[in-house]
């Protein structure tokens, strides 16, 4: 079967003013405006009031902190003290709590024009060793192409970390778990729905000898490396005072620094820092609403890249951002680097760029994150027919600057899975309410 989505409102691809061609999964025509498709069609889907972006791709998120959003203990903490008011509730969390968690996240991230999403779960209480299975059932169910980071945290208060001992688990059991989360849910290749990433949570959660073996591991198997880093200043004092080095040159010791690993954040690398993630190639996943909300700082996206570090968008966990919104994303990330660098800081393109094209190569996808001959049929379409956009005159600039919040239409390899606005087959209202019910029964233990 081949589509033609012809004519659309705008399209972010150069010559294709009247459309592109999808057969299969893949996107095969970039058709210039004037123009008819060449390749023989089955259907046609008239986008005259779409503008059509690469599917947006998310970088780093934590679905399950869905069930802690605006939680009263946690309000106005920084970020080691919001930590250590969140880790005694996580540990509560059961699987059918992290499932409508999962199902949530995944929904919110859809509807506002995700098609690739990368959660990072780094908390597995008793009962939940199975959370990363639990996700790519959901993803699947939803189909959404999905990148899950298989999280650990080993260092307890006891061992000097910052989680408490029943939210942490042996250098074994994360290792074998992490094999064998690989060997059943990672694909190879262009096209792949599911993939894992190995992900130790952050410096002050995980022994020097588990990032030591994950950055082993992730080599042996040829998978992502992902972790926290650079967030916060108490970080780089922790850093300095337990282990006598700045989170970076910490962790390029034990295997990290490669082209296989991105992190999120990335707030407080030095110009110096930066140099040495570029000529590597890694990658950052910049959180600016997370870095905004618990007072982080502010990440330099544009000088990473210019000197050739991979710059991917995220939202985040949903306790740290309380939203799962990405195109909501791409505007928070626009005003923060004009609010604090100057009008000339970045254009409104830069931060789509960042959601499509460097968030693919944060997860080592050249398959994704472009409307290009070859590259995954991954659409998120956006209609301007809203009061907010009314009056607009360059309908991508709109996007950001008035502040699209919902894709009216989400196409991942190919095949719709929203429509008008909405999931197909998901009751959004009855999930919103078991959510908040689990919530409640999470956040207050009974
Ligand atoms: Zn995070």
């Amino acid at each position: 079967m081949a589509l033609w989505i012809k004519s659309p409102l705008a399209i972010l691809a150069e010559d294709a003013g009247n459309g592109i061609v999808i057969a299969d999964n893949r996107i095969v025509e970039l058709v210039p405006a004037g123009q008819d498709a060449v390749t023989p069609y089955d259907a046609t889907f008239d986008a005259g009031a779409h503008v059509v972006l690469p599917g947006l791709i998310n970088t780093h998120h934590h679905f399950y902190q869905t069930l802690t959003r605006a939680y009263r203990p946690a309000l106005d903490k920084a970020l080691f003290d919001w930590l250590k008011a969140l880790y005694p509730i996580w540990g509560r969390i059961d699987p059918d709590a992290f499932r409508l968690a999962t199902r949530l996240a995944m929904t919110e991230l859809l509807l506002s024009g995700c098609t690739t999403a990368v959660d990072h779960h780094y908390v597995f209480p008793a009962g939940l060793e199975n959370a990363i299975d639990i996700q790519m059932e959901e993803a699947a169910r939803l189909g959404l192409r999905v990148v899950l980071c298989r999280g650990s945290m080993d260092l307890s208060i006891e061992d000097g970390g910052l989680p408490p001992k029943a939210v942490t688990q042996d250098i074994d059991t994360v290792l074998a778990d992490c094999e064998r989360l690989v060997a059943r849910w990672h694909r190879r290749g262009v096209g792949a729905m599911t993939q894992v990433a190995l992900a130790p949570c952050s410096p002050f959660s995980v022994s020097a000898e588990l990032m030591r073996q994950s950055a082993a591991m992730a080599d042996r198997l040829d998978v992502r490396l992902h972790t926290h880093l650079a967030e916060t200043e108490d970080e780089n004092v922790y850093c300095l005072e337990r282990i006598g080095a700045r989170p970076l040159d910490y962790l390029t010791e034990l295997g990290w620094l490669t082209g296989r690993a991105w992190f999120a954040h990335g707030v407080h690398f030095t110009d110096d820092e930066m140099q040495r993630l570029g000529a590597v190639g890694a990658g950052v996943a910049h959180c600016p609403t997370s870095n905004m909300i618990i007072g982080s700082g502010v990440c330099q996206p544009m000088r990473m890249e210019a000197l050739g570090v991979g710059v991917g968008l995220a939202v985040d966990g949903a306790a740290a951002q309380d939203s799962s919104n990405l195109v909501q994303e791409v505007r928070q990330a626009f005003l923060l680097q004009r609010a604090t660098r100057g009008i000339g800081a970045v254009s409104h393109r830069d931060p789509i760029r960042w959601a499509t094209e460097g968030s693919a190569r944060c997860i080592g996808r050249p398959d994704l994150g472009r409307i290009a001959p070859g590259r995954q049929a991954d659409l998120a379409l956006f209609r301007l027919d809203e009061l907010r956009f009314s009056g607009y005159d360059d309908p991508i600039a709109a996007l950001v600057i008035c502040g699209a919040h919902r894709a009216d239409r989400i196409m991942v390899g190919g095949k719709w899975i929203v429509t008008d606005g909405a999931v197909d087959g998901l009751d959004v209202g009855a999930l919103r309410r078991a959510h908040q019910s689990a919530a409640h029964r999470v956040q207050t233990g009974s």
